[in-house]
């Protein structure tokens, strides 16, 4: 199986290669096997993505916003054809089933392209009437962006940065996470083939000190990163040292809250989405699961029943709901993180193996694994494992389950399951976390906003609220009398 890219990198609208950089193997999680050897960016391939970014940025941004919308709308179109080869493109580098890819991975890219495309032309400044004088507000780009990715949703992560930025006049320059360093590039191409001009979306392929070669330029406005808490720091930390803008969507350990009232079915299938889709790999996932005493049984027999009936295996048949993990790094991570569960005295109620897959020996699959008897203070219902590994917690009354839903560093989302319309506003309004879903888990639309408070993030991706991250506003004052002076 090969993957391989015409070159490492992508800049002012073209491969380009430089082998001086440090060598990088893609590898299909599956089977162990390279896909693509690429090399990281040197820093004369930095160099030459911001000078390119820089250089273009200007004239881009001069366009009417439906002008470049339209460029946008344009590449949505053709992600949207390429869906398929696509979908299997990121199913190679992430090892995430097809059956996932091919309605997720480029749709909800291509979503983003298109939204942003249309909704800019819409989002502008404001009148202001100051009693005769008046004054108005521009909303400008901020110049150069740098995206930074994580593994979990490669193209979808491009994506949903690289639009807002380009939509508001802004160029880009992506790197993506040194795991799934492919299908950025592929986005890149459509960008040129949608009518990009050259420079606004360049990608360069490396590890941590690429990024944060690019955190640290003199000529990079703004940063938004995809990743881990501790990684957010560093580079929040880095950025903010120079001023920089910045947008952090980061980790989570998000609290599911299941009411007795709930429907089981529903409620079963929307902590089995928060949990296992994508191996578990989803920064949103509501890991801690609190179940009222009442619904307890009944939630956890049709929990277990509907869970080992997961198919996992090979990502490309697409009868396969679960693939294997990331790499082996995550592998032995997650497969600590079950022991740990155990130690400490959490009940395994289904999984926490490897399965055996012929074909597949050297692949880094876990089974899906539900712990009950969790208590709050585990390190598995406190710490982000980012793999299929359900946490299952009591609880009896509605403001207990509040608190200790709220009793975390994180705040990236949380959801609950009720029938009872009141309650459902009334506790959503009490939980820490910038997205939340009542009666569903786990789906993103374009539409809305999405980000994390506390420790998860800072800023918004998606919706209209990207667009105010990647713009800022000028105010005019406009005087239309005579200047009061007292001099
Ligand atoms: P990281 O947060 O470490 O990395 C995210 C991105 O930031 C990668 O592209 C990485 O590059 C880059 N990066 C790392 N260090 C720096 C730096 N100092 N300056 C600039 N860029 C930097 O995630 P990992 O992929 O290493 O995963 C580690 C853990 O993070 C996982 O086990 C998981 O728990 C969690 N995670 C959470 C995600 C979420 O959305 N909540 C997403 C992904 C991971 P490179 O990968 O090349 O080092």
């Amino acid at each position: 199986m090969k993957a391989q890219p015409t070159a490492s990198h992508y800049v002012n609208g073209g491969y380009v290669e430089d082998e001086h950089g440090q060598r990088l193997e893609v590898i299909y999680p599956a089977t162990g096997e390279t896909i693509a050897h690429l090399h990281a960016a040197t820093p004369n391939i930095v160099e030459l993505a911001i000078e390119a970014a820089r250089s273009a940025q200007a004239e881009w941004a001069r366009l009417k916003p439906v002008e470049r919308g339209r460029v946008l709308r344009r590449a949505s179109d053709i992600l949207r054809e390429r869906n398929a080869e696509l979908a299997r493109l990121e199913t190679l580098d992430t090892g995430k089933a097809l059956q996932e890819t091919l309605v997720a991975d480029p749709a909800s890219a291509a979503d983003a392209l298109e939204f942003f495309g249309g909704a800019v032309a819409a989002f502008h400044g404001s009148h202001v009437d100051l009693g005769g004088p008046f004054g108005y507000t521009r909303r400008e780009p901020l110049g150069v962006c740098a995206g930074i990715g994580a593994w979990n949703y490669p193209i979808q992560i491009a994506a949903w940065k690289s639009a807002p930025a380009l939509a508001m006049g802004n160029a880009m320059v992506f790197k993506p996470s040194e795991n799934t360093p492919l299908s950025a590039l592929a986005l890149a191409e459509i960008y040129t083939e949608a009518g990009l001009p050259d420079g606004l979306f360049n990608v360069v392929q490396g590890f941590g000190d690429v990024g944060a070669a690019l955190v640290g330029h003199e000529a990079v406005a703004k940063v938004s990163l995809t990743g881990s808490v501790p990684t957010g720091r560093r580079i929040a930390g880095a950025a903010g040292s120079k001023l920089k803008h910045v947008t952090m969507e980061l980790g989570g350990k998000s609290p599911l809250i299941v009411f007795d009232d709930a429907d089981v079915e529903n409620a079963v299938g929307g902590a089995m989405m928060a949990n296992f889709y994508s191996t578990g790999q989803v920064c949103s996932n509501g890991t801690r699961v609190f179940v009222q005493d009442g619904i307890r049984e009944r939630f956890l027999a049709r929990l277990t029943e509907r869970t080992k009936k997961i198919r996992i295996g090979d990502p490309l048949d697409p009868e396969t709901q679960m693939g294997p993990l990331i790499n082996r790094v995550q592998h032995e991570k997650v497969l600590a993180y079950i022991e740990t569960g155990k130690k400490e005295g959490a009940k395994l109620a289904h999984g926490g193996g490897m399965p055996k897959l012929q074909g597949f020996e050297n692949g880094l699959f876990v089974e899906p694994t539900i712990f009950t008897d969790v208590e709050d203070g585990m390190t598995i219902a406190r710490e982000e494992i980012f793999g299929p590994v359900m946490s299952v917690l009591s609880f009896t009354k509605e403001e207990e389950a509040i608190r200790r839903a709220n009793d975390t560093e994180f705040g990236l989302a949380a959801g609950i399951f009720t029938r009872d319309l009141p309650r459902a506003h009334r506790v959503i309004a009490e939980l820490q976390a910038g997205t939340c879903w009542i009666n569903n888990y786990n789906l993103t639309p374009v539409e809305l906003p999405f980000g994390g408070y506390k420790q998860s993030g800072i800023g918004r991706e998606n919706a209209l609220a990207a667009l105010s991250h990647y713009s800022q506003i000028k105010s005019v004052y406009v005087e239309t009398g005579d200047v009061a002076s007292p001099y």
